[in-house]
């Protein structure tokens, strides 16, 4: 075994395979760009070796960089994680021409592979059976217009370079198809390099199962069993587990078969995994790619295999033979892997970004995470956050600790899909492990939703928690250190409170421990009392246990099932009479609703205003606001100074209002 390793990876894979080398007794050199300086991969490793800008492709997909470093660092061998070069051709040549051992395959098995239109073509001649579809030499548009017609529509193109569901198009119109066509070219040249396109029937409702397959040098190869990763979005997998819950023997039998057949055809010497896809009605089976590499879901497969797939990567790759034959692999119990990302699931599932204010994870399931508090998510490279791996006696018990783990898993900071993925669990189809790849779009047609009454209770709590979260001296007049600011008759202090361009009113009243929450949705009681990043409150008697974090300026609270992030600021009381009309004996001042620079003055001491005159603009993150008299009055003071900055809350014009309040 070779007594060094450096990993050209990042995240949570560069994390777990630095934890199987340290128990092996290798020395680990971990790699980083720019961005990523402070990873905890970075300061797990023994040492740490920079490559480049954040851009992967200045960096992590450097494979001349990547060389370079480990011959500095005195690297034995490589191990590329998965994604970046991880199924390229390059890093193990260059591994060769450097003495260096590459951790995966040979290279031809990989270039074979790496290409869908020739994996397809080599598991039609090792008799595995393929989508039925076009995966011919001639590109030209009209030969592949004319090819998936005679195919018959609906069809799938995809990329035959594609990976991570990239360059993928479902055609269901024939008007739709040229645009299809040329659209998915352009991003399989853009993502791969490579515009080579193959048309497949598209499976209307399949289940993505996969077998696990390990090969040595020798000659030795087995399979690990199979995983379902049905539960997809943007064609990328979300849930993942093993085995493959309500598969007839035969079905995996076949499977097993087929897997091993394809992988000896390649004398495949490595972990590498041959996904299928299943008619969910009929259980036929169709080869659909070989993914040469370690895959992100071989979490489950050790789970109820005992096995440590990164110790036998790394034992092959060294030389070692297979410890064990087919038969000697058991089986035991069952595994769900839920991946956590750093998306906005209620937005089509776009990448979120931002620093974590607080990674809480369970402590009772295997977790395996690149990130921590203070890590900053950012947008250069994948949204994966963390894998949750619950293991059960049976499927129930493993699904029954997932949703558990996810429960108690808090992230502030960044949007996550952990409350998608609890209602994702819980689907009818999920929890009797009867899901298809259609399960997301089947369940929200409409998209999904984060739950209404928690995200209102979020946005009412974050206000409360800023009140709490200040020192302990201002608490007690929460406004004393903003000049000017006034509480409004009632007590009440208002709070505007924002987030995706929308700001809501809400009122804090009472204090120290029951508050009086109030906002356009109504109003809730409610005692309470922080402690760290604890906020606990009782509601009609039950306790809510929500965590929050105050950082940016902004208020990341997690409270039921959303977590979120506001912008918290102590609104003018004017701001709050204007927009909700309350008849709160509230200031006629001229308050500054956020933070900004002060534009203008348009009025003088003395000066008769009337309601609804600008009496002022401030211009804040570019914007210009007029600030309005909510009153017929009279200016008596200028405090705010054209050009100056000032906080929110800062008093700007002084107006004594007129004797008859307006109705
Ligand atoms: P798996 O098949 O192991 O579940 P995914 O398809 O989710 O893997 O991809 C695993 C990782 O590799 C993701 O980070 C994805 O973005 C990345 N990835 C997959 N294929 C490619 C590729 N061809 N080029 C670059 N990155 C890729
Ligand atoms: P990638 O390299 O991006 O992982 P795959 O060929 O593995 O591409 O396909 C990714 C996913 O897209 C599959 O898991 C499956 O859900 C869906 N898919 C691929 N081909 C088809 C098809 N012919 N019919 C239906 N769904 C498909
Ligand atoms: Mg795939």
């Amino acid at each position: 075994m070779f007594r060094s390793l450096l990993i050209a990876n990042r995240g949570e894979i560069a994390v777990r395979i630095i934890r199987t080398a340290r128990r092996l007794g290798i020395r680990t050199i971990a790699v980083y760009s720019e961005a990523d300086r402070d990873a905890l991969h970075v300061r797990l490793a023994d040492m740490a070796v920079p490559i480049g800008p954040a851009p992967a492709r200045d960096s992590y997909l450097r494979a001349d960089r990547i060389i370079d470093a480990a011959r500095a660092a005195g690297a034995e061998a490589i191990h590329p994680g998965y994604g970046f070069l991880s199924e390229k051709t390059e890093l193990p040549a260059l591994c060769a021409e450097n003495g260096l051992t590459w951790v995966g395959p040979h290279g031809k098995a990989i270039a074979a592979m790496g290409s869908k239109i020739e994996a397809k073509r080599l598991a039609t001649k090792a008799g595995v059976p393929v989508v039925p579809g076009y995966d011919g030499e001639d590109q030209s548009a009209a030969r592949l217009e004319a090819e998936a017609l005679r195919t018959g529509l609906p069809v799938m193109i995809k990329a035959s370079a594609g990976g991570g569901g990239k360059g993928m198009r479902a055609v269901a119109a024939p008007e739709t198809l040229a645009e299809a066509l040329v659209s998915a070219r352009r991003e399989a040249e853009a993502a791969f390099g490579d515009g080579r396109l193959l048309i497949e029937k598209l499976i209307t409702r399949p289940r993505h199962v996969e077998v696990q397959v390990l090969g040595d040098k020798h000659g030795n190869l087995v399979h690990l069993f199979e995983r379902d990763c049905s539960v997809q979005r943007n064609n990328q997998k979300l849930l993942e587990e093993a085995p493959a819950p309500h598969l007839s023997d035969a079905t995996r039998a076949a499977l097993h078969g087929h897997a091993v057949r394809l992988a000896a055809a390649i004398g495949y010497d490595s972990t590498g995994t041959m996904e299928f896809i299943v008619d969910a009605a009929t259980e036929e089976i169709f080869f659909l790619e070989m993914n040469t590499r370690l895959q992100v879901e071989h979490t489950v497969t050790e789970a109820i295999t005992d096995l440590d797939l990164v110790e036998w990567q790394l034992r092959v790759a060294a030389g070692e033979k297979l410890g064990f034959a087919q038969g000697d692999i058991t089986m035991t119990g069952h595994a769900i892997q839920a991946r956590l990302t750093a998306e906005r699931a209620d937005e089509g599932f776009r990448p979120d970004v931002g620093a974590i204010a607080l990674w809480s994870p369970p402590s009772d399931i295997r977790v395996d995470s690149g990130v921590e508090t203070g890590t900053v998510v950012g947008l250069a490279y994948d949204s994966l956050l963390a894998k949750l791996i619950a293991t059960g006696t049976d499927r129930a018990q493993a699904l029954e600790k997932l949703g558990a783990a996810l429960d108690a898993l808090t992230v502030l900071g960044p949007a996550t899909n952990r409350a998608f993925l609890i209602d994702a669990l819980r689907t009818r189809a999920f929890a009797e492990g009867r899901a298809t790849t259609r399960l997301i779009a089947e369940t929200w047609p409409e998209g999904w939703a984060r739950d209404k009454a928690d995200l209102v209770l979020a946005r009412r709590l974050a206000a409360l928690a800023l009140w709490l979260g200040r020192a302990p001296e201002r608490r007690a007049s929460p406004w004393s250190g903003l000049q000017g600011f006034r509480l409004l008759a009632t007590g009440a202090t208002p709070f505007s409170v924002s987030a995706d361009g929308a700001t809501a009113l809400v009122t804090v009243a009472g204090g120290p421990r029951h508050f009086t929450l109030g906002d356009a949705d109504g109003s809730v009681a409610v005692e309470a009392a922080a402690e760290g990043t604890l906020l606990t409150v009782v509601i009609d008697g039950t306790a809510i246990a929500c965590r929050f974090a105050i950082a940016d300026g902004r208020v990341a609270i997690r409270a039921r099932s959303v977590e979120a992030k506001f912008q918290v600021l102590p609104a003018a009381a004017a701001a709050l009479r204007a927009s909700s009309g309350a008849n709160a004996a509230a200031g006629a001042d001229i308050v500054a609703p956020m933070p900004g620079l002060v534009a203008e003055i348009r009025v003088a001491v003395g000066d008769i205003v009337t309601i609804g005159q600008t009496i002022a603009v401030l211009e804040s993150m570019k914007l210009f606001t007029d600030l309005k008299s909510t009153c017929n009055g009279q200016v008596e003071r200028i405090l705010g100074t054209p050009g100056r900055t000032i906080g929110a809350g800062a008093l700007i014009v002084a107006i004594t209002p007129a004797d008859t309040p307006e109705t």
